[in-house]
């Protein structure tokens, strides 16, 4: 039986480390990231919706979606960023569901969901998604987080913060955790973790 797992965590903490480590032990991995900027792709219907409901403002000269606009749109208007997930979560499932039924046909033993703001998605609900079996949080301090993110993305410190304000907390995440990935250590202590962990 495959066993359908999301992978989530906050800003810097290790998921897409993480996911290169599962994809390398030949673990099909679905990247809900790279399906929220497929679903508004020029000539979308995700891009329509989103137009006639923010106006064409927030379209490039090219026909693409201003994703920086329509972020900092929504950055402090709960109501807009609201109205966004609503276009946008049925067409990322729906493309998600899709892609899960079809590696279920190859019959892996686990498929790997990357959703980064899951906890913020189901932490309202009674009821985790039916299709997924475990939840899989990555964790690290959030100064470490802050450390790396702010490396990776030569973007200040303060930006990292604010949107760890913006996340769920460290302690809600873990609240929800099948299992931790600890990713406090080198790349070795954590390669070391996922394998133990898929041979567990
Ligand atoms: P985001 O939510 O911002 O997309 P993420 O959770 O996917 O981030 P990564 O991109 O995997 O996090 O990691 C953030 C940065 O920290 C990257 O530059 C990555 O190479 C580095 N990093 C992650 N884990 C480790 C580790 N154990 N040792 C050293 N560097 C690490």
């Amino acid at each position: 039986m495959t066993k359908v797992i999301a992978l989530t965590g906050g800003i810097g903490s290790g998921k897409t480390t993480v996911s290169d480590i599962l994809k390398k032990q030949h673990i099909p991995i679905i990247d809900t990231d790279i399906i929220a900027r497929q679903v508004v792709e020029p000539g979308s219907f995700g891009l329509t919706q989103v137009v006639e409901r923010f106006g064409s403002h927030y379209l490039n000269t090219d026909g693409s979606l201003n994703r920086t606009l329509l972020r900092s749109k929504i950055f402090n208007n709960a109501e807009a960023k609201k109205e966004l997930e609503r276009i946008l979560h049925p067409l990322i499932q729906e493309e998600t569901l899709k892609q899960l039924e079809n590696y279920k046909q190859q019959l892996p033993p686990y498929i790997v969901i990357a959703i980064p703001l899951l906890i913020e998605n189901i932490k309202n609900k009674t009821t985790r998604p039916g299709y997924i079996d475990e939840i899989w949080v990555v964790d690290c301090p959030e100064e470490q987080q802050i450390k790396r993110a702010s490396k990776r993305d030569q973007s200040n410190r303060d930006l990292i913060k604010k949107i760890i304000a913006q996340q769920a907390s460290r302690k809600e995440r873990l609240s929800y955790a099948d299992h931790v990935i600890n990713n406090n250590g080198s790349l070795k202590v954590l390669e070391n973790q996922i394998q133990t962990l898929l041979t567990d």
